[in-house]
């Protein structure tokens, strides 16, 4: 696995039968489960005597997936004198030692994809697609995370200076990293951050979403089964503003990796400024208000394709996902009409269903705004579109998947974060007056650009300031070591996750300098 010949995960292929059956099987094991998930402290799993919330459903509020006990402000100062405690001998193991740990977690997240799959739909609404997509990517974090500090760290490099002199520059972990992470990639990014901080040799204290503490915690249990020590990994479920606030404020936090809002990015960077000791390293990876142009040479039925998964695929709860299609005067009522037939097939439903496109957003608040910025809208834009809803989404927390015609992306104020899609037409000589505009938004993560005319193409990724750009072809879905994923301006301070710096953020570099 280590070196060039590491390979992604495969997933599975649900259009082979083959295929198909036995992973279906494997994740109907687990339709009914209950699982109880709380705090992991020193390897000890802790419920009593917390309070304990049940989780439900996101597409059935009826169904109970399970109940989570969260940390309390104790917990959260015990668990992170445990991983500083734990912190000199992880940190005094190799780099491939620890990898060795996350190669084994790896193996392991592939070998339980049935029950995390059945979370991923239950827990998280997770659609078929996504969920495998989901365990793919948080295998190929462990696996490329592993790979590269082995390449990077196992070793010290010899830094020859121009007077003959030889240096030698060695890497360890930082200390105690907390790990915040957000309930749409429950897993994935869950695993990412804990894996790059543990790697780079860190103990970590994690804190994820309250919605998906219950998949959190069985990767926390696949972890300690793959090896990795009981002090390295603390797990404390918890609201933000108690659990997450607690952990920020404590000065013994060596580091931040955070993936969430732009306002929480910033209360978080907030307290580690008030904090009274030196600065540490923040993470974060936050929104975006992600464009796509469309100019007049581009292939309608392509463009729809990859508008359609762009803004609706996971519910378009994806920090990179399209929210405001600009799309070229000339060809507009072609692509428009697409979209409209496109939308009026697409099926919202429960997410466990193989013909399920859209499955339900993460919560009620999350359902609460977005259903009150669709009616706001309808009162002075063009609806284009609004999709039909299954009979079996009564339930649940289910948004239509609606797009608007709006007059430019000036007039958004937030992030809408949910299977809402935008459109804005707009005339040849305004391109670059649209490319200001997006950049305006402060925002810097996706962007999509659909155009046969390659000047135009180059001098729009010039132009814009993003992260991802993506040419001819849909904005959502970075691949762990193809596209390493990250913004800049209010969507993220960097380095990419999944690409070949990351890991340097996690480290403290030392010098030893040796006479020539
Ligand atoms: N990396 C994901 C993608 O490319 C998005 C991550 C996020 O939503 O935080 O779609």
């Amino acid at each position: 696995i280590f070196g060039p010949e590491r390979r992604n995960s495969a997933g599975v292929n649900i259009d082979i039968e083959s295929q198909w059956e036995p992973f279906q099987a494997s994740v109907a094991v687990f339709a009914k489960h209950r699982w109880l998930a709380g705090p992991i402290v020193a390897g000890k799993r802790i419920v009593e005597p917390l309070a304990v919330q049940p989780v439900t459903a996101p597409y059935d509020r009826r169904e109970v997936v399970g109940e989570v006990a969260w940390a309390d402000a104790d917990l959260v100062e015990q668990a992170i004198s445990v991983a500083e405690q734990a912190y000199p001998a992880w940190s005094a193991l190799s780099a491939s030692e620890r990898a060795g740990c996350l190669l084994r977690l790896a193996d392991l997240l592939e070998a339980h994809r049935g029950e995390l799959v059945a979370l991923c739909h239950r827990e998280a609404g997770k659609t078929i697609h996504d969920a495998i997509d989901e365990i793919r990517e948080a295998v190929d974090f462990c696996r490329y995370y592993a790979n590269q500090a082995c390449a990077e760290f196992e070793e010290r490099k010899a830094v020859n200076g121009f007077d003959g002199s030889r240096r030698l520059l060695g890497y360890r972990g930082r200390g105690v990293f907390a790990c915040i992470s957000p309930w749409n990639f429950p897993l994935a990014i869950f695993l990412g951050q804990v894996s790059a901080a543990l790697v780079a040799g860190n103990t970590v204290v994690a804190k994820p979403a309250e919605q998906t503490s219950l998949i959190a915690f069985r990767a926390v249990e696949l972890m300690l089964e793959a090896g990795v020590p009981d002090g390295a990994i603390q797990l404390l479920p918890g609201s933000g503003s108690e659990v997450g606030a607690v952990i920020a404020s404590d000065v013994r936090i060596a580091g931040v990796a955070f993936t969430g809002s732009t306002q929480t990015a910033q209360r978080i960077n907030r307290t580690l400024a008030s904090r009274s000791c030196p600065p540490v390293p923040f993470i974060a990876e936050t929104g975006g208000q992600n464009a796509m142009i469309v100019d007049s040479t581009a292939l309608p039925e392509q463009v729809v394709r990859d508008v359609i998964r762009s803004a609706f695929a996971s519910a378009g709860q994806r920090c990179s996902a399209l929210r405001v299609l600009y799309v070229q005067q000339d060809i507009a009522d072609r692509v428009i009409g697409l979209i409209k037939g496109a939308m009026a097939e697409l099926v919202v439903g429960r997410p466990e269903r193989h013909q399920t496109d859209v499955g339900p957003v993460i919560d009620a608040a999350a359902k609460d705004k977005l259903l009150s910025h669709i009616q706001s809208l309808k009162k002075w834009s063009k609806v284009v579109a609004e999709a039909k809803m299954g009979g079996d989404c009564q339930y649940g927390d289910f948004v239509p998947p609606t797009a608007f015609e709006i007059p430019s992306i000036e007039v958004l104020k937030n992030e809408n974060f949910g299977p809402i899609l935008h459109i804005v037409r707009f005339k040849a000589s305004d391109l670059d007056g649209v490319i200001d505009q997006i950049n305006n938004t402060g925002f810097g993560l996706t962007l999509g650009v659909h155009s046969r005319n390659e000047r135009t193409y180059r001098h729009i990724e010039r132009r814009a300031r993003v992260g991802n750009c993506y040419i001819n072809r849909d904005q959502v879905g970075a691949v762990v070591g193809v596209q390493p994923f990250g913004g800049q301006g209010l969507s993220g301070t960097g380095p990419k996750a999944g690409g070949p710096n990351y890991l340097y953020r996690f480290v403290l570099e030392t010098v030893e300098a040796c006479k020539p």
